[in-house]
């Protein structure tokens, strides 16, 4: 496993639409794996493969102690509605207000090629729709109303996780 670094904000490959993963192969496990470990560096609880530099189709969640991988992920279901504030690990420093879903529905692929099916409520709902987008190009910033600097010593909420 190898610390990748990561995009900002103004590198153009986040704002490009990733490709599929052809082939669920050990480089893109290692990817994952290192995708996994930049994002606990960072304290994020999300990271899609553009913001490693790679403009392919997968992205990694953490929530809850649980580990959630998705390569070509696919909409399923859609539903609810809910503002919250978020940040991202491309947008350091910021966090913004976001309307997403409360609840989604998504499939894709796993670590071994094999389908699987996540349903997200809430936060991990937020989570998963920020990661798609990231993969379609889209930041937060251009869904946010009101983007401003966390305060200082707020770091850890950069990921939009509170503790609270
Ligand atoms: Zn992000």
């Amino acid at each position: 496993m190898a610390l990748r670094t990561v995009v900002l904000e103004g590198d153009e490959i986040l704002n490009k639409r990733a490709r599929e993963v052809t082939e669920v192969n050990d480089r893109v496990r290692e990817i994952l794996d290192d995708m996994i470990e930049t994002m606990r560096a960072y304290d994020g609880c999300g990271l899609a493969g553009p913001q490693v530099g790679i403009l392919r189709r997968l992205f990694v969640v953490e929530y809850e102690d649980q580990v959630y991988e998705l390569i070509n992920p696919v909409i399923e279901e859609m539903s609810g509605e809910n503002e919250s504030e978020e940040g991202c690990l491309s947008l350091p420093g910021l966090c913004g207000t976001v309307k997403r879903p409360t609840h989604v529905v998504m499939s894709g692929l796993d670590r071994w090629g094999k389908p699987v099916t996540y349903e997200a409520n809430d936060f991990l709902a937020k989570a998963f729709c920020h990661e798609y987008d990231h993969l379609d190009g889209i930041l937060y910033r251009s869904k946010a109303k009101n983007i401003h600097a966390l305060p200082e010593g707020d770091e850890e909420e950069e990921a939009g996780e509170k503790e609270e």
